[in-house]
């Protein structure tokens, strides 16, 4: 493709995602097709010769668009929200079109040193603590997701419970242990698995009943009985904003707890942490400053495109002696230096996209007012959402509420949680409005999770008339 059918191409591309965009609420939120739909309406052999850019876009209208649920469409209420704005979408074309891969500081000073900025400035928006900032002991970097951020926290969390021993031992089955809330994102059991110490490493700590936060008796109660076996405690997971209910866990509670017996303190915050650009909603910050680690995704609900996990440590020596390996091939004067920051060695991947970019474009469009009225609006939205559930003696909160994540039930009736199955599956299907479910102590929940860009309070009135609507009548 020449510079000349490039610039024609991506106009092409750049008005076709403008247009997509406007048209959005006019599409079913959830795919239509069935299992096999999209492959078969595309050729099982792949081109012999080359086919030219337009007939792409032709048949991403004609065959991939009915493929997609919007996760744009501003009735999108499923899981959390992934935003892509026109800014984070800019910034991630300009870091593709760069091309650079900055695995080391020397392989492409920028993309390193524009990054350890752009987690300062986000350190700085959400008031995280200054142990956090690339100035101090610790630091920060993009990685692929939460579950890469839990990951290499449970690695660097090994290396310190052991002095360093797991990188050349590994890991001795039933020695570690982690504690997380039944809460907890699966991630952090992936992380075990994928570390080797295993799903039976794992110990699920109770939650409160109400709060649905951990419940830091039983956590006292497990560390004391894993040492009294034998075995190490290696890293406590807090979540802030857990994935089914939004539940914030008492961060420094079992900070203090996992800190008496030697532990890593991971807060998984990533989805709610964004909230903190607004200085009303900072208290989900309490409890920060005794952490280990921290972890938000500005692609969940800061307006930034898939994927991007802002990830701090407060003391960097754990992670990079855990994961740094020099082989001849990437030796370098300036890594030898000592005074620059080799990404490579923070995550588990060598290669690295140049995601700072985009992050970039978001923090300067938005500035901190635009990101605080984006919160804002949808916390407002949601806290006006639960007010109707509130009020309709049909349903109930099942949980508390204090962001943008409503989970409620159906009340009432001979089998509530199936008439709550029955009136999601019937809203979803109607291409309305998708939403998902979480279960909340033994009761079916379905869960409002509002966070599009394009989301507006008629979208939110629409959704809950189809609920409304649709809630099968006693039979
Ligand atoms: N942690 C929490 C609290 C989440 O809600 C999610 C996903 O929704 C994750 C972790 C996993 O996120 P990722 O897709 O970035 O790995």
């Amino acid at each position: 493709m020449s510079p000349e059918e490039f610039r024609r191409h991506g106009y092409a591309v750049i008005d076709w995602l403008a247009d997509y965009s406007a048209r959005l609420e006019s599409l079913p939120v959830l795919s239509q097709v069935s299992p096999g739909e999209v492959r078969d309406g595309l050729p099982a052999e792949p081109p012999a010769t080359g086919q030219g850019f337009d007939g792409l876009l032709a048949d991403l209208d004609s065959v991939i668009v009915p493929g997609l649920t919007h996760w744009q469409h501003p009735s999108f209420f499923a899981f959390f929200p992934a935003s892509a704005t026109g800014p984070s979408i800019l910034g991630d074309l300009l870091a593709s079109g760069l091309g650079v891969q900055g695995m080391l500081w020397a392989t492409s000073p920028a993309a390193t040193e524009l990054e350890t900025l752009m987690l300062d400035w986000l350190a700085r928006l959400l008031d995280l603590p200054a142990g956090f900032r690339s100035d101090s002991a610790g630091g920060g970097v993009i990685q692929h997701s939460a579950s890469d951020a839990a990951l290499v926290a449970l690695v660097a969390a090994l290396h310190r419970v052991s002095g360093g021993a797991t990188e050349t031992d590994g890991v001795a089955a039933g020695r570690f242990c982690v504690y997380t809330s039944g809460q907890t994102h699966s991630s952090v059991e992936k992380a075990c698995r994928i570390a080797g110490i295993g799903t039976a490493a794992l110990r699920k700590l109770d939650v409160d009943p109400d709060t649905l936060a951990a419940r830091p008796e039983h956590l006292a109660e497990l560390l004391a009985a894993d040492v009294a076996a034998g075995r190490t405690p290696a890293l406590v997971v807090a979540s802030v904003g857990a994935t089914g209910t939004g539940a914030l866990d008492p961060v420094a509670e079992l900070a203090e707890l996992a800190h008496r017996y030697g532990a890593w303190l991971h807060v998984d915050a990533a989805w709610a942490g964004v909230a903190a650009v607004c200085e009303e909603l900072r208290w989900i910050n309490a409890g920060v400053e005794l952490a280990d680690s921290y972890c938000t995704n500005p692609h969940k609900w800061l307006l930034t495109n898939f994927d991007c996990t802002a990830f701090w440590v407060a003391d960097r020596s754990a992670l990079i002696s855990a994961l740094s390996i020099l082989p001849e091939y990437l030796r370098n004067s300036a890594t030898e230096s000592g005074a620059v920051i080799d990404y490579r060695d923070w995550q588990v991947p060598l290669g690295r996209r140049f995601r700072a970019m985009k992050l970039w474009a978001v923090l300067r469009w938005y500035g901190a007012e635009g990101l605080q009225q984006h919160i804002r609006k949808h916390v407002a939205l949601a806290q006006e959402f639960a007010s109707w559930v509130a009020a309709d003696p049909r349903f109930e909160l099942l949980a508390p509420h204090p962001l943008a994540l409503v989970t409620f039930a159906v009340k009432g009736g001979d089998d509530p949680d199936e008439t709550g199955r029955r009136v999601l599956a019937a809203v979803n299907a109607s291409g309305k409005a998708y939403l998902t479910h979480t279960v909340v102590n033994g009761r079916y929940a379905i869960r409002m999770a509002i966070g599009s860009v394009l989301t507006e309070r008629r979208h939110v009135l629409a959704a809950w008339q189809a609920i409304c609507e649709l809630l099968p009548g006693e039979d």
